[in-house]
């Protein structure tokens, strides 16, 4: 009998492991943006991610697809920008979705633009008036200087959502930040050669890096942020005296060409177009790749080798 009892705890106990496993199961990660699932895969790179928009979307309006509500409803965390940047379709993903860990206040809601200074917040204007940016612009992704601080609370948030790995979360994170810094060190050496450029840009999408880098915005072809290019202020931006500067359209990879391809046509400028968030491509997988893919962008128009090529 006592045999048998042993044999039975050891069994007991072999069974106790056996459905400990599922603890160490994958971490369930739902991205707003790519930007966030390649951070997420940084710190925890076998985490189960669904990421709601591809670099070919505009981040602001997407569609609250079943198969969207479905992802947060399974989530561990969701990690997105805020700052109303997906005011327009989180908010019902999250409510269609009623996943209680999945809530304002609580670990598994990240907002990247809780842990950055933005720029140009201003008050008593919201989306119906025009401006998809009232609290200031939450392009933040690529701010070389307040990705690190994004970085450092996202890790310690997906910690407090798998405590577990938290200690190898923060391991990575402490990693990243010196690979981080070693590529700033180099965008600031490069940033010497485009410092004092200017370019046209439509939509606020990178202005952070554009600041960083000390390259001016000579004009935007959005009116207001988030509202399209019309006709009458794109000939407006014609009489822009800082147009003269300006050494190229600057647009993102899921924007209309058109109204770029328009003032490129009247001014001669060359338009670069580049992704505003990591793609699929080596070159620009990581937000690292993508800055200094920016970058070498911008430094081959300062050397005018895209000149008219466009
Ligand atoms: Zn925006």
């Amino acid at each position: 009998m006592g045999t048998d009892m042993t044999l039975r705890s050891a069994f007991a106990a072999a069974l106790m492991l056996v459905t400990a496993l599922p603890v160490q199961a994958q971490l369930k990660v739902f991205a707003c943006e790519p930007e966030w699932a390649a951070l997420v895969q940084e710190l925890v790179p076998d985490a189960q991610l669904t990421t709601a928009t591809s670099h070919l979307q505009d981040p602001h309006y997407i569609e609250a697809r079943p198969s969207l509500i479905a992802a947060v409803r399974r989530a561990d965390i969701a990690v997105c920008t805020g700052a109303s940047l997906e005011a327009g379709w989180l908010p019902m993903l999250l409510e269609r979705a009623s996943n209680p860990d999945i809530q304002s206040g609580r670990p598994g809601l990240f907002f990247a633009a809780d842990h950055a200074q933005l720029h140009a917040p201003h008050d008593h204007v919201d989306r119906s008036m025009g401006d998809v940016h009232p609290e200031g612009n939450p392009h933040v992704h690529l701010s070389p200087d307040q990705l690190p601080e994004i970085a450092r609370a996202l890790a310690r948030q997906l910690g407090d959502v798998d405590p577990e790995a938290a200690a190898a979360i923060q391991g990575r994170y402490i990693r990243w930040r010196g690979d981080w810094n070693r590529l700033r060190s180099e965008w600031r050496d490069r940033a010497e050669a485009i410092e004092g450029q200017s370019v046209v840009v439509q939509h606020s999408n990178y202005l952070y890096l554009l600041r960083w880098l000390g390259v001016d915005v000579a004009a935007d072809l959005e009116p207001k942020p988030g509202l399209p290019p019309s006709a009458s202020h794109l000939s407006g931006l014609l009489a822009e005296p800082g147009l003269a500067d300006a050494s190229a359209i600057l647009v993102a990879s899921y924007q209309d060409p058109q109204p770029a391809e328009w003032l490129a046509e009247q001014t001669g400028l060359p338009v670069i177009v580049v992704p505003g968030t990591v793609t699929g491509d080596a070159s620009t997988e990581t937000l690292g790749g993508l800055i200094g893919e920016i970058i070498g962008q911008l430094e081959s128009v300062r050397s005018g080798a895209t000149h008219g090529s466009l």
